[in-house]
């Protein structure tokens, strides 16, 4: 999914987040846990902080296991609630209801005290596009949407799913943007194949990717791609790519944008292994 954000819609999108946060109790934030920052929207704080929040660190099947359990460190430090879950699996899935009822266990607790019937924990997924909000309700649901909007005196029609019988999640989850004013961030989403191509300049992110390979991740870099050796600068490693993988185009020349393609498409495919493009070293550096 594209969404060209733009202030309008940005600011749609916030109204309607904070309409959704009065009817529930918790905040899930979805991040991709290849780039838990990155994929953060960059006022997110300020927006859920009325709310008791976990973070979600998404698609932990594709991040660096190391790095992730780096991630889970920090948020640990920092006294923010964090999993990471796959939630095209289900792995990790469990741990959010446990954590939830933890979470808010002495606002149950004043509840019952004040004599109010015991209910399910009411929850909002937010995140970014792409992160993968659709997949996580999809799975948590596994069929069990109740239709609760005809109640009086209810404007929207708003869905339940029901998780178990501990958790309920609102159906439609928070769309928020991501902080793509800055170029790294930026990069860092097209690479993971959370913004589409068309947006940014494919050889560009392409550059990013192989300089990041390079550095982070040389032995996977040199075996996905037969070389000998991995040479200082990025251009002759792009000419080396492409001429490994055949993307040459009359007269011999390099033709650049079918090897970011085939770089890029090979990363997020999985191809050069579990990656993660950012550590909170990095970001504590930042
Ligand atoms: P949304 O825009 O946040 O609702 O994102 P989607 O739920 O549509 O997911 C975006 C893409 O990520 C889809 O292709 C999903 O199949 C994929 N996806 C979502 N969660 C996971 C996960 O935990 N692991 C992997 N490997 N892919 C995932």
């Amino acid at each position: 999914m594209t969404i060209q954000w733009f202030p309008g819609h940005m600011a749609k999108a916030r109204r309607q987040v904070t309409e959704k946060l009065k009817l529930i109790d918790i905040v899930f934030e979805l991040v991709d846990a290849r780039i838990p920052m990155s994929s953060r929207n960059p006022m997110i704080d300020e927006i859920v902080s009325s709310k008791p929040r976990i973070v979600l660190l998404n698609k932990a099947d594709k991040a660096d296991d190391a790095i992730t359990k780096q991630w889970l460190e920090f948020f640990k430090e920092k006294g923010i609630p964090a999993l990471a879950i796959d939630a095209q699996t289900g792995t990790g899935l469990k741990q959010i209801t446990a954590l939830s009822k933890v979470l808010l266990k002495e606002k149950f607790d004043k509840m019952a005290s004040k004599g109010i019937k015991p209910r399910a924990i009411r929850a909002l997924i937010i995140g970014i596009p792409n992160v993968g909000k659709s997949t996580l309700i999809n799975r948590l649901a596994k069929k069990n949407i109740t239709k609760t909007g005809d109640r009086p005196g209810v404007t929207t029609a708003q869905q339940w799913v029901k998780v178990g019988q501990e958790l309920e999640l609102l159906d439609t989850p928070g769309i928020l943007w991501p902080k793509f004013e800055d170029q790294l961030v930026g990069f860092k989403l097209a690479t993971t194949g959370a913004i589409k191509d068309a947006i940014l300049n494919l050889q560009e992110v392409t550059v990013f990717a192989l300089n990041f390979l390079k550095e982070h991740y040389p032995k996977r870099l040199m075996g996905r791609f037969h070389l000998d050796e991995l040479p200082d600068e990025v251009v002759p490693l792009f000419d080396e790519i492409g001429k490994k993988r055949g993307c040459i185009m009359p007269g011999g020349y390099i033709d650049y944008d079918k090897t970011s393609e085939l770089v890029l498409r090979e990363i997020r495919a999985d191809k050069l292994g579990r990656l993660s493009f950012e550590t909170p070293k990095q970001f504590i550096e930042q």
